[in-house]
């Protein structure tokens, strides 16, 4: 395991200032407010298209798919920044993130031409189909069934809790191609890429705690698709799906997903916290510091040309169990404070019962999410399980 130092270089931060510039512009036209909206699957085509027009999706792709040439850790401010503001992303998000590297990667010419410029400009939702009914933490025993036909494939079966599958123009599926052999159950399995609107996909809601639709159950039936959408090697999908995971595991989305809460949290102590809300603040910011750094060292090590997949998932595995024990620690903190009358409002100005009635509702809503934190990309058991492989005590 190796975390290399890395630090945010200049033209970082000189992009920081200017998407900071950007997002309050957004929040003052009111196309979001940062303290209302609680979740990253929030989809606003116009947003991303501004975002797309401005270079920030696709930022570190070749130009001539749409790209910026930039680097992971210009891409890593952006990323942080929209987060922090709790900006709707959720349109480009995971096309960004993992299914534009993935198509730059293992997908034809034709294919890369025609779609990576469409995510860039931010015109393009993807999902991930991965988990199934019966496969979920063991990827490697999925069986929605890909058979082969005339000039493509064949697909039946069901994918499910596909976060966005209602929104999204493509998926990239993992789908079965041929048995496991004896020797290698990994064996048989095939990434593909699914257009959305194909015959055959039947698209069924499912609602999280939170009463929210962010994800779907996904019925194929025998739908076609063709010969050019297979990505990379029939039957060799394990080391593409597991490289994918670097990416969706390591981002600072990974401990930022609930941020909103701990800065309302320091808005309800308001300016001179007692003793016990400072060393709590204290406890909380330092963590999430020391999270800050390893995720922002991961991203440099993307950027060296890397694939940090036992760091990212350390990263995941203590950013999201950090997030799960927020909501729980802010509702301790904040018992005691008198929510009619806090200290350091203006006279006359009743800002903390306008901060503790935002406070509260974001208490409610990380209080329901915080569940799903430690499932999604990954269980906490199967991180830990990589994590002990990867330094040899399995
Ligand atoms: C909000 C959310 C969004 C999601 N979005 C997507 C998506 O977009 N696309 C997609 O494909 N999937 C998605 N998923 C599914 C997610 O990847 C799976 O839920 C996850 O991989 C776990 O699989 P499972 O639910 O089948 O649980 P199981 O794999 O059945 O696990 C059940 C329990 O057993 C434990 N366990 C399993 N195997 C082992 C082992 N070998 N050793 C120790 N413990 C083990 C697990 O840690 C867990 O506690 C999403 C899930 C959530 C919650």
């Amino acid at each position: 395991m190796h975390f290399d130092q890395v630090r945010l270089p200049e033209a970082a931060q000189a992009l920081r200032r200017e998407v900071r510039a950007f997002i309050q512009d957004e929040v003052a036209a009111g196309t979001f407010d940062p303290r209302r909206g609680v979740t990253s699957v929030v989809f606003d085509a116009g947003f991303s298209r501004r975002v797309g027009a401005r270079g920030w999706i696709g930022m570190t792709w070749p130009k001539r798919y749409g790209g910026g040439e930039r680097s992971f850790l210009e891409r890593y401010v952006v990323t942080e920044e929209f987060r922090v503001a709790n900006a709707p992303v959720g349109l480009h998000f995971t096309a960004d993130r993992q299914s534009g590297p993935m198509l730059l990667r293992y997908a034809g010419e034709r294919i890369k031409d025609a779609i990576l410029p469409r995510i860039t400009r931010g015109e393009c939702c993807f999902c991930i189909g991965m988990s199934e009914p019966g496969s979920g933490s063991d990827l490697f025993a999925a069986s929605t069934r890909a058979t082969r036909c005339d000039g493509g494939w064949r697909v039946s079966g069901t994918k499910v809790w596909t976060t966005a599958a209602h929104r999204a123009d493509y998926m990239i599926g993992l789908f079965r191609t041929s048995p496991r052999t004896r020797d290698d159950r990994r064996h048989g399995l095939t990434q593909f890429l699914v257009d959305m609107r194909a015959p055959g996909i039947t698209v069924s809601p499912l609602s999280d705690m939170t009463g929210r639709r962010e994800f779907d159950e996904v019925v194929f039936d025998d739908m076609f698709v063709p010969d050019e959408h297979a990505l990379g090697e029939v039957d060799l999908a394990w080391k593409q799906a597991t490289s994918e995971l670097a990416y969706e595991r390591s981002g600072p989305e990974r401990f930022l997903e609930t941020s909103y809460l701990l800065f309302e949290l320091v808005r309800v102590l308001g300016d001179r916290p007692d003793v016990r809300g400072a060393e709590g603040i204290g406890r909380l910011v330092a963590q999430l510091h020391a999270l800050r750094r390893m995720s922002v060292s991961v991203a440099g090590m993307l950027e060296a040309g890397k694939e940090p997949v036992l760091e990212g998932s350390i990263v995941k595995d203590l950013g999201t169990a950090w997030q799960q024990t927020l909501p729980p620690r802010a509702r301790d903190l904040a018992a005691f404070v008198d929510a009619g009358a806090p200290a350091d409002a203006p006279a006359g100005v009743p800002a903390g019962v306008i901060d503790r009635e935002v406070f509260d509702a974001l208490l409610d809503y990380a209080t329901l999410a915080a569940p799903k934190l430690t499932i999604q990309g990954g269980t906490t058991e199967i991180l830990r399980g990589i994590i002990a492989r990867g330094l040899g005590l399995r």
